[in-house]
């Protein structure tokens, strides 16, 4: 039998002859004079690939046992009428083969440009159903990355053929120490820039993989883990970030080499901005949160008890004054803040004194009153907020979950 997907990589239909069928629990094995199906090696995956006969019933190729001698047996669930000797058709999923071989090729060209350029050696590869991993020795920085990949993309641009072979040359140099066989080895070879054993199946041609794309890379363990596109996957992802890149020029009317000054100085300004807040924030909290205190209600425990609505304040205001005027006093805040459209509600003490007293426990109290106002939300022992729909009862809220607390008492 011959392995026809190593000669004529670009088959994806084969009508072929049954040669032997294999019966095994209950499945049928086939074996055919030639064979499309790549059953998958070298980090590559197998093919998805199904048989038609002459009926033009369709089975599904569930998997495949690889036999050097007498030719690979493919399994097929349902019983069968197949004869040896019957013509059939296979047909593979070209899609997947074409994506699998662009990801394994593109990783030749990869770890070739990793090797040439800075002699580093490849030491892992996955290739994944969304993207693929390969890891190379040593580590990089940004500018050593950006030469990979151009390099790669390089060398694409210059159509070099992807040559596929088995070769019985003992003394054949390649990038990586050969396994020690006495039989020929398939070696995979592009142009000058890289010899090495692989039993996958490739592209003719580097312009085939159209795209080499970088998406990231990481250290891992003792060398550096590199994610990479390549072909369509490569092409769809350029696109998709040139599209989200086109809005982000558009949103800040800038151009390519205008963009990052734009957003450095959005950056600065930023930070400006929360040193302002803190700045206020240290003149007008301490102002505030004295005059809450002074109107505030005592009970057990020196306690303060505060009650508050503010109309159209700035919610992170409020949040704030909730936490300053907790953390510096032994008082209990309960603070609306009037909207238009709904109306926010914060109760909180500090930790120290639900850890104290056991009754005072905002997210409860704020369970057994919430109907008064119609309040959603919630929270801890310390800590509720939320909003509610009837604005008009929210002294009588306040003042129904101050009595509980005094005569928990
Ligand atoms: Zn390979």
């Amino acid at each position: 039998m011959e392995k026809l997907y190593y000669r004529k990589r670009y088959l994806d239909s084969l009508e072929t002859t049954i040669k032997e069928i294999v019966l095994s629990n209950g499945k049928v094995g086939l074996r055919f004079e030639e064979d499309i199906v790549f059953p998958g090696g070298g980090g590559q995956a197998a093919d998805i690939a199904s048989i038609v006969d002459n009926s033009n019933k369709i089975f599904e190729i569930l998997s495949v046992e690889e036999d050097e001698v007498n030719g690979n047996l493919h399994y097929v669930n349902e019983a069968s009428d197949f004869n040896v000797g019957d013509r059939v058709n296979i047909n593979i999923d070209w899609k997947h083969r074409e994506d699998n071989m662009h990801q394994h090729s593109g990783q030749h060209v990869l770890s070739g440009c990793f090797y040439k350029l800075f002699g580093r050696n490849t030491t892992g590869l996955h290739i994944g159903k969304l993207i693929s991993q390969l890891d190379i020795e040593g580590l990089f920085d940004d500018e050593m990355v950006s030469k990979i990949e151009l390099y790669a993309n390089e060398i694409i641009q210059q159509s070099i053929e992807i040559e596929n072979y088995v070769s019985e040359d003992d003394n054949i140099v390649t990038r990586r120490k050969l396994p020690e066989t006495d039989n020929g080895i398939r070696i995979l070879k592009i142009g000058d820039l890289d010899i090495n054993a692989c039993c996958g199946i490739h592209v003719y041609n580097t312009s085939d993989l159209k795209l080499i794309k970088i998406v990231r890379y990481y250290k891992n363990k003792n060398g550096t883990r590199f994610e990479y596109l390549v072909g369509k996957r490569a092409v769809d992802f350029v696109l998709k970030r040139e599209n989200v890149f086109g809005k982000i020029l558009n949103l800040y009317s800038c151009n390519e080499d205008t963009i990052i000054n734009a957003l450095m100085n959005e950056r600065l300004k930023r930070d400006e901005l929360v040193l302002e807040k803190k700045y206020l924030e240290n003149k007008l909290l301490p102002t505030i949160s004295n005059e809450l205190m002074d109107s505030g209600e005592s009970t057990f425990g020196e306690i303060t008890l505060i009650t508050k609505v503010f109309s159209n304040d700035q919610k992170w205001l409020i949040e704030d004054l909730g936490r300053y005027i907790t953390e510096n006093n032994r008082a209990i805040v309960f603070i609306a803040n009037e909207k238009e459209n709904n109306t926010e509600i914060l109760l909180q003490c500090s930790k120290a004194i639900s850890d104290e007293y056991h009754i005072i426990n905002m997210g409860q109290l704020w369970k057994e009153s919430s109907h008064i106002v119609r309040a959603k939300g919630g929270g801890s022992r310390f800590l509720a907020q939320g909003i509610c729909e009837k604005a008009e009862d929210i002294l009588v809220f306040f003042a129904n979950i101050k009595s509980s607390i005094k005569n928990e008492k």
